[in-house]
């Protein structure tokens, strides 16, 4: 484990919406700033095809330009990236201890956590063994893949509903696959979905097994008002049940909610000194780009003035 000498006034944890703009807040305060990211800059956002409710952009910006710019924009007030996984943090000393996967350790005085949620996966039989082959969670990262074929979109939120439709630029024909006989996307989504001609809808079914061998052929499904079981033919499977977050190196430090989201006071301070959680790893942060980033910019005044309070 290589300790970093170097002491940076604030550590960020994820590059998504609220880290990124949390960086241009604290850079632009010229406090000296290092964001890490395991990733790619943009978190979720840069892997959806269009953002079309980001204020100041009418026409919509993909998730990949809006991450770009936002990282761009962090950068040039002084903001140093470094592509680290975190594995763990402690405080010694009044300092952040910010160990990483890549076996560096990072000293800061204050620490944003924005690391955001990851996807949630299904945990039915075949899933694991046909991912990449026909199994997706992203569907701008695979759409492409599967131009001419048929799939089914399980969940019934935003994600489905965006994803899903953004998918019909390449299938012939998408199934989506609900738990309930209500989906819980806004109101927008679900009647572009709803007139959509390439989407059918299964509604109270869940998908209970993918079916291969070497790649998609079929998945079964269960209606949960009958409990009939059947086969259904798919080329493909994208899952978009929701998320879980990112929270297992903060175990043990600070408060977590019983979905494991971190806890935080009003200005979003946890409950160690200098230590903020902004967007959507926050429990009860509204989760949508904008928002993030209200609270990324948020925690960074909150840091700094921590910091003024330290002296
Ligand atoms: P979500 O809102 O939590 O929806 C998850 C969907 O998956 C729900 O319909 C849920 O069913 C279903 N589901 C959950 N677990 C399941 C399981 N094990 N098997 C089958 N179905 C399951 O997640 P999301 O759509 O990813 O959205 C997350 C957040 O991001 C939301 O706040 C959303 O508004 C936001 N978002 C916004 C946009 C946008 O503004 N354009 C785009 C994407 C996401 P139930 O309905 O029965 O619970």
């Amino acid at each position: 484990m290589s300790a970093n000498s170097e002491v940076s006034d604030v550590l960020i944890i994820g590059g998504g919406g609220a880290g990124l703009t949390a960086a241009l807040y604290t850079s632009r305060a010229k406090l000296s700033t290092i964001l890490l990211e395991k990733l790619t800059p943009g978190g979720q956002i840069a892997l959806t095809d269009l953002v079309e409710n980001y204020p100041g952009f009418p026409e919509g910006i993909t998730g990949t330009e809006i991450s770009q710019r936002m990282e761009e924009q962090a950068k040039r007030y002084g903001t140093r990236v470094e592509y680290e996984e975190v594995s763990g943090i402690e405080k010694k000393n009044g300092l952040f201890l910010v160990s990483t996967a890549g076996t560096q350790t990072f000293q800061s005085r204050t620490v944003i956590v924005t690391s955001g949620a990851s996807y949630r996966n299904l945990y039915v039989p075949g899933e694991k063994e046909l991912t990449g082959k026909g199994v997706s969670y992203c569907a701008t990262c695979d759409g492409a893949f599967f131009k001419g074929k048929e799939i089914i979109v399980v969940g019934g939120g935003d994600s489905a509903m965006q994803e899903g439709i953004f998918l019909t630029r390449f299938v012939t024909k998408l199934t989506v696959v609900h738990r309930r006989d209500k989906l819980r996307a806004s109101p927008l989504l679900q009647e572009r979905a709803r007139q959509n001609p390439k989407i059918k809808f299964e509604w109270d079914t869940v998908v209970t097994e993918i079916l291969g061998p070497k790649k998609v052929e079929a998945v079964k499904l269960q209606n949960l008002k009958t409990n009939q079981v059947r086969e259904f033919k798919t080329d493909g499977v994208f899952v978009f049940v929701g998320h879980d977050p990112n929270t297992a190196f903060l175990k043990g430090l600070i408060d977590l909610d019983e979905k494991r989201y971190a806890k935080a006071g009003d200005n979003l301070q946890t409950k160690v000194p200098g230590l903020f959680v902004a967007g959507e790893v926050h429990a009860g942060a509204v989760k949508q780009l904008v928002a993030c980033c209200g609270e990324g910019c948020e925690a960074a005044l909150a840091a700094q003035a921590y910091l003024e309070d330290q002296g």
